[in-house]
């Protein structure tokens, strides 16, 4: 077809112009486009650059960072820049993850991307800019586990080594808000974020997280045009010094007004599931929505939506067991605050 469509744009040229065309000329040049796509299909089907759920993009580890016994942070880079910004793509409006795979055994697990980049030299973080996907870098914040195959086995490779990726998969999408501006973060990088008026009234969240369920929270912070409304967030762990460096960035979010913190660390015997009575008062009701609403200046959350992410125990606890793969009737401290399967998701 490609040939058909230059062979009659070369008539038609000749038509029109009436001045003799050089055949061998066009015939070159189109041999040359030829083979230049054909190359291009062939290097994309064979070196799968581009990350995608149809097969596994090839990253180096670029750097590890342990932040205790259990847990570590670690920065993948794509042997290929990538060329899709998805920090831009998705912005706050979906939670994602990708698959990582162990090739010894065959079993791909799911970690959740932040949008940050690695300092080697001087040993910090930094979260990505506006527009700026890092080239393609995803930064992961992992627990192993003692028994556990895949988070164990990452965290023995060393810097350079090759890791098989897949994804990215959204696992939770919130609804489009009708909004004119970009949510600023310049507070990450230690400056002023002006306070905004968006034209429609954001809708509120309250997160329920524990242990390394609380990387759905920092995806939603941080991350390029963050979450919009106030996140009401309860977040269970050992210590707040497991986050790394991480806790200094939810430290801002809260300073800034943009997260609820509350936290129940068991070192200190702060424990959410053992103090429930108190927790209850803590715990919103959920709050109407309406769609369209026009911007208000609100300190308090209003919680239109609760999700929940933590070990199956933490999860049933908060809103009642999962049943296998669907959701499970709303019961335990959400149920007796009125929360029901329209407006809780426990996440996977
Ligand atoms: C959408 C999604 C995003 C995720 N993002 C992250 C992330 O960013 N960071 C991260 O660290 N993990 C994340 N996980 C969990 C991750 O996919 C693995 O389940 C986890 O790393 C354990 O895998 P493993 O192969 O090391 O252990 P496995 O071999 O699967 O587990 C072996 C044993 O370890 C223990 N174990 C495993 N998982 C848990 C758990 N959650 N709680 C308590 N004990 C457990 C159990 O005793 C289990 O029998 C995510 C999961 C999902 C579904």
């Amino acid at each position: 077809m490609l040939w058909k469509r230059i062979y009659n744009f070369c008539s038609r040229a000749n038509v029109q112009r009436k001045r003799p065309v050089n055949v061998s000329l066009v015939l070159g040049g189109a041999t040359a486009l030829g083979a230049g796509c054909s190359l291009a299909e062939y290097y994309r089907r064979n070196y799968h650059a581009e990350l995608s759920q149809q097969y596994f993009t090839k990253y180096k580890i670029s750097y590890r960072k342990d932040i205790d016994i259990d847990h570590y942070l670690l920065e993948l880079t794509p042997l290929k820049q990538q060329r899709s910004n998805l920090w831009a793509l998705f912005g706050a409006r979906k939670l994602w993850a990708v698959e990582i795979k162990q090739p010894d055994i065959m079993v791909v697990r799911q970690y959740t991307p932040l949008p940050f980049v690695a300092d080697s030299e001087r040993d910090l973080i930094t979260p990505l800019r506006d527009g700026d996907n890092g080239g393609g870098k995803l930064m992961f914040y992992i627990k192993e586990y003692g028994s556990g195959e895949v988070a164990r086995w990452l965290r023995k490779l060393p810097k350079g080594h090759i890791v098989e990726v897949r994804g990215p998969y959204p696992e939770f999408e919130f609804p489009e808000l009708e909004t004119d501006l970009k949510r600023n973060r310049e507070f990450l990088w230690g400056g002023e974020s002006a306070p905004q008026r968006f034209r429609a009234r954001p809708f509120d969240i309250s997160l329920f997280t524990a242990g390394t369920g609380i990387v759905t929270a920092l995806q939603l912070l941080t991350t390029e045009d963050p979450f919009k409304g106030k996140i009401q967030l309860f977040y269970s762990c050992k210590s707040w010094r497991q986050l790394g460096p991480l806790g200094d960035f939810l430290h801002l979010c809260a300073k800034q007004g943009r997260v609820d913190l509350h936290i129940f660390e068991s070192e200190k015997g702060d424990s959410l599931r053992l103090g429930l009575s108190k927790v209850r008062d803590l715990v919103s009701s959920p709050f109407p929505y309406s769609e369209g609403a026009p911007f208000e200046e609100r300190l308090q959350v209003e919680p239109v939506l609760s999700l929940v992410c933590g070990p199956d125990d933490y999860v049933a606890c908060i809103a009642g067991p999962r049943h296998g793969l669907s959701q499970g009737p709303v019961m335990g401290l959400l149920g007796t605050k009125g929360w029901d399967n329209s407006n809780v998701y426990k996440l996977s």
